[in-house]
């Protein structure tokens, strides 16, 4: 047996017994997860933004930048719904390198789970204080999602995890938006098999028990755009690619239909630079065409303080140590930008 057996890990009842969140915050993410159900349920026409940088590497960083993000949000909350992305879970394409902070509480230092597992939930109860915006996080470990169920708006099943069966039957149960990413092949069939197995009920084991789900209407897609098997990124934003997943997913049994467009990843082909001029592109979109417009409801965008990104022990304040990230000031810029443009729909 080659594996070694390093520390018990405590369950997520005692993690939620030692750190209990505090009444009132548990009213704000009640209250928030209605607005957003609203949106998916097209009783709101505000647009969801889920913004923040590609890893939350460090909890004083994410702090000062959701607290940033809080007072944008009351600039623009007759329109716009922020939910700061505070990814704690990092996919890797070839296993290498930053894992997250569940792994890795300190990025330069070794892995240590029990650490990372306090460390997230300290940062994502932290940043709900601070900010009262209920975050996302992508749900890469399904038997993790406890660690965090009270804190979190919305999860992401990200590109490399959305053909696993544990990924869908998990969404089936969660009651926040469970947003299916399409694979990193492109394939929107297995992207939309992922939207219906996670809205249909199941009956499978999470956590030792056998457990029933009712499936998740909020099961819905997220486009981040395809890499070719020379590595080329081809992007799935355009008003071109829009019109023909519409069709394909308007034309299966799926509550809810909604995309959620991500502008960075293969859709700026990591040009983080380009992320404003592909949500005006969206928005643009959504213009010309009312079925376009009542399915796409939000972007998601990579942001932090700093713009760019560094190595894991960079030392650089508030900048990505995994994918480059939009600087502060242009995405308070486009933000605002967004919020005139889904006034214009
Ligand atoms: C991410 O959101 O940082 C990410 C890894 O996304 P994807 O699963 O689309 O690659
Ligand atoms: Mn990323």
């Amino acid at each position: 047996m080659s594996f070694q057996y390093v520390r018990k890990i405590p369950t997520f009842q005692d993690i939620l017994k030692e750190m209990p969140l505090e009444a009132d915050l548990k009213k704000v993410k009640a209250q928030r997860d209605e607005e957003i159900r609203a949106v998916f349920e097209r009783r709101s026409d505000k647009f969801l933004l889920i913004i923040g940088p590609c890893s939350a590497d460090n909890a004083d960083a994410v702090c000062e930048y959701v607290t940033r993000l809080a007072r944008v949000q009351d600039k623009v909350k007759d329109r716009i719904i922020l939910i700061p992305r505070i990814y704690t879970n990092k996919p890797r394409t070839t296993g290498k390198g930053y894992k997250g902070m569940i792994h890795q509480p300190v990025p330069t230092e070794e892995p240590d789970l029990v650490a990372g597992l306090k460390a997230i939930r300290k940062m994502h109860s932290r940043a709900l204080k601070e900010s009262h915006l209920p975050p996302a996080d992508e749900m890469l470990y399904p038997a993790n999602y406890p660690y965090l169920e009270d804190v979190l708006s919305y999860v992401a099943i990200g590109a490399r995890s959305v053909e696993n069966q544990q990924h869908r039957l998990t969404a089936s149960g969660l009651d926040i938006p469970a947003g299916m990413k399409n694979p990193t092949s492109g394939d929107m069939t297995v992207m939309l098999n992922s939207i219906e197995a996670g809205q249909h009920p199941h009956t499978f084991v999470y956590h030792d028990w056998e457990v029933r789900t009712t499936g998740n209407p909020l099961t819905h897609a997220v486009l981040r755009g395809a890499t070719d098997e020379s590595g080329k990124n081809i992007s799935n934003y355009s008003y071109a690619d829009l019109t023909k997943i519409a069709q394909v997913y308007l034309k299966r049994p799926l509550k809810n239909p909604t995309v959620i467009v991500d502008t960075n990843h293969a859709n700026s082909g990591k040009d983080f630079r380009l992320q404003p001029a592909i949500a005006m592109d969206v928005l643009s979109s959504l213009r010309k065409d009312a079925q376009l417009k009542n399915m796409v409801r939000g972007l998601m965008i990579e942001s932090y303080l700093v713009e760019g990104t560094q190595d894991a022990g960079g030392g650089v304040y508030g900048k990505s140590i995994t994918d480059a990230c939009l600087g502060w000031d242009d995405s308070e810029k486009l933000i605002l930008d967004i919020a005139e443009g889904v006034a214009k729909l």
